[in-house]
């Protein structure tokens, strides 16, 4: 069983886009993880295949329909199709590091992606849509929000990271952020590298790490000190 990703969308030829290049590409073309995208005006009504209609109690720009959108989700995803399903929203819970790797060890997802002034209500309730957010912020639509969560979730589907271990080490991995990384060369512009790193003492490093991590998290970030995992 491998990660099966199916995105709706009035915008199709956005995708595979960036996911089809780099590690989330690769990983695609060996078949670690399956991806298909749905057109949803192919679900459209009338000779136009209209897919949005302006707001019930007015207001500005327009609204996609429920019933299209719900037949393009039958369409995707039939009644036993285990695949969690998710609707990007800036109103939705923020997406963290533990729902992606939720996700991840699971069978795939299946995303909407909202355009104009978003989706009639009715199909998120009908539906059981997930609303998940990447931040706030607003985008012109889903499609990028969607590229985001498919590919915080590609990097974790085994085998597809060269090295499985450098996930684990990463921000928000232990509820902190990550510590500062150094390179070739050892000496840039007068400013050297930390002198722990160059000990070969692999416990002064550790602990030197966690110590930045720490200290980083309280800077920047206090709010995820408190915060479960
Ligand atoms: N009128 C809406 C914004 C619509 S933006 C509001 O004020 O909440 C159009 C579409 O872009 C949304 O339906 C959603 O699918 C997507 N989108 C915009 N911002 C997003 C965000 N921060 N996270 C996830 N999806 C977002």
């Amino acid at each position: 069983m491998s990660f099966h990703a199916s995105v709706l969308t009035i915008m199709p030829d956005m995708f595979p886009g960036p996911l089809g290049a780099s590690l989330s590409g690769t990983a695609l073309r060996e078949g670690l993880w399956r991806f298909d995208v749905h057109d949803i005006r192919t679900h459209g009504l009338g000779r136009h295949r209209a897919v949005d209609d302006t707001p019930a109690g007015g207001g500005a720009g327009m609204v996609l329909r429920a019933d299209v959108v719900a037949a393009c989700l039958d369409a995707v995803a039939g009644a036993d199709d285990p695949r969690p399903k998710l609707l990007m929203s800036p109103r939705g819970a923020p997406l963290s590091q533990a729902r992606v790797r939720d996700l991840a060890a699971g069978s795939g997802v299946v995303i909407v992606c909202g355009r104009f002034e978003g989706v009639d209500e009715r199909v998120i309730e009908a539906r059981d849509l997930e609303e998940v957010s990447i931040g706030d912020y607003v985008l012109s639509g889903g499609e990028i929000a969607a590229m985001v969560v498919l590919d915080a979730c590609v990097r974790l589907i085994p085998g597809v990271m060269g090295k499985v271990l450098s996930g684990e080490e990463e921000s928000f991995e232990q509820g902190l952020l990550e510590y500062p990384h150094y390179t070739k060369p050892r000496d840039f512009e007068g400013r050297s590298i930390p002198e722990v790193l160059l000990s070969g003492n692999h416990q002064r490093i550790k602990d030197w790490r966690m110590e930045q991590s720490r200290a980083l998290t309280r800077l920047r970030r206090p709010d995820l000190l408190g915060q479960k995992k």
